[in-house]
C-alpha cells in the first residue's frame, strides 16, 4: 500500500477491525442522541456544519435516482437548509446500516459527490455489489427513510497548488474520491493545479459523472483533461480506447513523473495491485515509470 491509511481494498480486507469498529458502532448506535437534531444555531452567523463534531448524525433521503445497470444517486438533505457537510477535500463518510435480517450494524465509507460546500444536502453515488450488505440496503432506500453516519474519514491533506499537476487514475466506482478530488481543485480559484484523469471501466455504462467531466473540461480546456479506457465495449464503432490501464496507456500520459507531481489511485484490487505493487507482486506499473511510493496515493 502507498500512503493511504485505509483504502477501498484494505477496508474491505479487514474483517477483524470490521467488527471492532461494528462493536463499537452498535454501542454508540444505541446511544447516540444526534438522530435528526438540526445542528445549526438561530443565533449563528455562520451556517453550520452538519459534520464538523462528534455524534452520529442521522439523515433523510431526498431522492434516489438510477444511473445504469449498478448504480444510484443518492441525495439525503440537511436538517438545516443552510447548513454545509463541514468536511474537507477528500473525505468520505462511514455510514452505518442495519440490513433487514442482520443482527449486527454495517459499516461502509462513501465519498459525497457534491460539492463538500453544498448548503442543504449532500449527494453520493454507489455501487451495488452482488450480495453486498451496505450497497443493496442503501439501494433499497426510498425517500423519507434515514440512513446514520458515524464519523467523517479524512483522506489526502490536499493544499492548493503544493504539486503543479496531478494524475488520477479511477477504475468503475473508484471514481467517486477522484472525482472530489477534481471538482474541489476547479472550483477553488486559488488552485492552479493541472490534472490528468485516466478513468478505466468495463463497459460504457460504467463512465460514472462523464457528464459532469466533460462539463469540466470544456470549462478548463487548459488545466483539466481525461482519457477514458474501456475494457469490454459494447456499442459498435465506440470512439473510446478498447481496454484496461495499461503501463503503455500510462506512458503516453505520463509527461514527467517530477517531484512537484502527485498519482492519486482509486479503483478495484487487481488494478490497484498493477499500479501500486502488492506483497505477492512487489512494484508496479507507477513505480516502473519513475513515481516513488511517497508521490502516490491510494484511496
Ligand atoms: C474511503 C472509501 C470510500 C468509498 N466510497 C464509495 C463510494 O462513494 N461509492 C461506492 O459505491 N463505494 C464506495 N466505497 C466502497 C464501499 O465502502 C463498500 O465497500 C461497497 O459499497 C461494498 O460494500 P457492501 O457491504 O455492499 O459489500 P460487501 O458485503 O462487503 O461485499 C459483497 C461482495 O462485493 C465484493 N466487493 C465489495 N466491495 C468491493 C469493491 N470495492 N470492489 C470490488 N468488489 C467488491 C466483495 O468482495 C463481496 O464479494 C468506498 C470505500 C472506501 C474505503
Amino acid at each position: 500500500m502507498a500512503t493511504s491509511r485505509l483504502s477501498w481494498q484494505a477496508w474491505r480486507a479487514r474483517p477483524l477491525l470490521v467488527s471492532s469498529v461494528t462493536l463499537l458502532g452498535v454501542g454508540a448506535f444505541y446511544t447516540s442522541r444526534s438522530f435528526l437534531l438540526p445542528t445549526g444555531h438561530a443565533e449563528s452567523p455562520e451556517p453550520s456544519k452538519v459534520f464538523g463534531g462528534f455524534g452520529f448524525t442521522t439523515l433523510r433521503l431526498k431522492s434516489s435516482t438510477t444511473v445504469n445497470h449498478n448504480t444510484k444517486r443518492l441525495v439525503f438533505e440537511f436538517p438545516d437548509e443552510a447548513a454545509t457537510s463541514g468536511l474537507s477535500l477528500t473525505s468520505a463518510l462511514l455510514s452505518i446500516s442495519r440490513p433487514e435480517g442482520r443482527w449486527l450494524p454495517v459499516l461502509r465509507p462513501y465519498t459525497p459527490i457534491s460539492s463538500l460546500e453544498q448548503p442543504g444536502f449532500i449527494e453520493f453515488m454507489v455501487k451495488k455489489y452482488p450480495n453486498g450488505k451496505s450497497s443493496t440496503h442503501l439501494h433499497s432506500l426510498k425517500p423519507g427513510d434515514t440512513l446514520t453516519f458515524a464519523a467523517a474519514l479524512k483522506g489526502f491533506p490536499w493544499t492548493p497548488n503544493k504539486f503543479s499537476q496531478v494524475y488520477l487514475i479511477a477504475g468503475g466506482a473508484g471514481i467517486t474520491p477522484i472525482y472530489q478530488l477534481v471538482r474541489g481543485i476547479l472550483e477553488n480559484p486559488n488552485d492552479k493545479t493541472k490534472i490528468n484523469l485516466v478513468f478505466g471501466v468495463n463497459t460504457e455504462q460504467d463512465l460514472l459523472l462523464r457528464d459532469e467531466l466533460e462539463e469540466y473540461r470544456n470549462r478548463f480546456p487548459d488545466r483539466f483533461n481525461y482519457l477514458y479506457t474501456v475494457s469490454h465495449p459494447q456499442e459498435q464503432g465506440s470512439p473510446l480506447r478498447k481496454g484496461y490501464v495499461t503501463e503503455e496507456l500510462l506512458r503516453n500520459v505520463v509527461q514527467d513523473p517530477g517531484k512537484d507531481t502527485h498519482v492519486f489511485v482509486c479503483g478495484p484490487p487487481g488494478m490497484e495491485d498493477s499500479l501500486v505493487g502488492s506483497r505477492c507482486a512487489p512494484g508496479g506499473i507507477l513505480g516502473r515509470l519513475g513515481f516513488t511510493k511517497e508521490q502516490i496515493y491510494k484511496f
